[in-house]
């Protein structure tokens, strides 16, 4: 089991011993039910009628004019909740419901996958827990109020600094005491094995669409996919469906905010070192005594320590490239594209648009960008205002 789920050196499966049967029994669930035929065809059925797939390709024609060259939006915004996180959540929701458990938890930041994950314990009626640091409850109030009125409870985290990391170590905590009817529903490519594959399977919907779309109704691949970067589950979603076309570029875009210690900017994958967080080896944002440290961006969902391990050995064999934007050039690329398309953007995928701004008349004109339009920004009206008020 130690060697399992290793992306080259990254990944595995560093956790307490009572930890082990737990990640096992997923382990073994995922793999009988995955390919199952019912599995698939209620998953089908779901990701259909309740979330909205597939989701349009759309060709931002004005847009495309301001930056020089084609940009075409994955309109995940699109989907039931405003994002792509109903895809892991619909995903992992009826695995618990396959597995016989009646009880889920989950850990969230800035909210986004805790509703996501409220949501699917609304429709598959199953009492549902959210782990939250006392920080983000403070700072996702409108979040915390649209869990709670999906029948889940909220509970506050109060250890460490309140956030994220907080709220994975106590719901890992509160798991291994309550494993017999609950089930842990992560919320991106991290953590340990089985997470990153399984949260992986449950996005591959993102890539496999996309180039599909582009070769009907474009006629050929696209040149580049851009996707922001958190813990990286929309990124490895849509790259992996360009993996092997080799003349595709992947590009990963990471907030490039300041640490909440040093003042300093950080992004994991730009400027990480290896080391182990949450049962998995990856890059992480640590100081030189090797203390794990936090970021605050403009964008609360990609400030997470640590990336997803694929994207740690894409990044290392130069599969993918990996750069970060700053919050300016994030809140810019914000307002071109609602001036320009009509379309909000969630902060966390304006990260993306905000490097096609960056390549402005460096491409060549007839140069086609898929860009994964992660969520919409509806969530983000506030925090805009306050940088840019009108
Ligand atoms: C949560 C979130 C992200 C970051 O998570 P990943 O696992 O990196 O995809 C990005 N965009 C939106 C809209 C989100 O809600």
């Amino acid at each position: 089991m130690k060697y399992k789920g290793r992306f080259g050196d990254y990944g595995g499966f560093y956790v307490p011993e009572a930890l082990i049967p737990v990640l096992e029994e997923l382990e073994q669930a995922f793999y009988r039910f995955h390919n199952d035929e019912q599995f698939v065809s209620e998953l089908a059925q779901l990701s259909k009628d309740y979330a909205g797939r597939p989701s349009p390709l759309y060709y931002a024609k004005r847009f495309s004019e301001h930056v020089g060259f084609k940009v075409y939006l994955k309109r995940e915004d699109l989907l039931h909740g405003g994002a792509h996180k109903i895809n892991n959540t619909l995903g992992q929701g009826l695995l618990a419901k396959y597995m016989g458990k009646t009880k889920l938890i989950a850990e969230t930041g800035a909210g986004q996958h805790g509703l996501a994950t409220a949501m699917v314990g609304a429709l598959f009626g199953m009492e549902t827990k959210i782990f939250m640091g006392v920080t983000d409850i403070e700072r996702q109030s409108v979040n915390v109020h649209k869990m709670k009125l999906c029948g889940a409870e909220v509970i506050p985290v109060e250890g460490g600094t309140g956030t994220l990391k907080d709220a994975i170590n106590d719901a890992l905590r509160y798991w291994t005491a309550n494993v017999a009817d609950t089930f842990y529903l992560f919320g991106s490519v991290c953590g340990p094995h089985p997470y990153p594959t399984v949260v992986k399977h449950f996005q591959l919907c993102i890539g496999k669409e996309a180039r599909q779309q582009c070769l009907d109704q474009i006629g050929r691949l696209p040149d580049m996919i851009i996707a922001c970067v958190g813990g990286g589950s929309n990124a490895i979603g849509i790259f992996s469906g360009f993996l092997d076309d080799r003349d595709v570029k992947l590009i990963g875009v990471e907030a490039g905010g300041r640490s909440i210690k040093s003042g300093k900017h950080a992004a994991t994958l730009v400027v990480g070192r290896v080391g182990i967080l949450h049962g998995a080896k990856a890059y992480l944002l640590q100081d030189k005594e090797g203390q794990v440290y936090e970021t605050e961006s403009v964008s609360a969902g990609l400030d997470y320590p640590a990336v997803g391990p694929e994207h740690c050995l894409l990044k290392d064999s130069g599969r993918a490239q990996y750069v970060a934007a700053e919050d300016a050039e994030v809140l810019d690329a914000f307002e071109l594209l609602s001036k320009s398309e009509g379309i909000l953007p969630a902060l966390e995928s304006a990260h993306a648009l905000a490097f096609l701004c960056g390549q402005k008349g460096r491409l060549a004109p007839d140069t086609i960008a898929v860009v994964n339009l992660s969520g919409r920004g509806d969530k983000d009206v506030g925090i805009v205002e306050k940088h840019r008020p009108l």
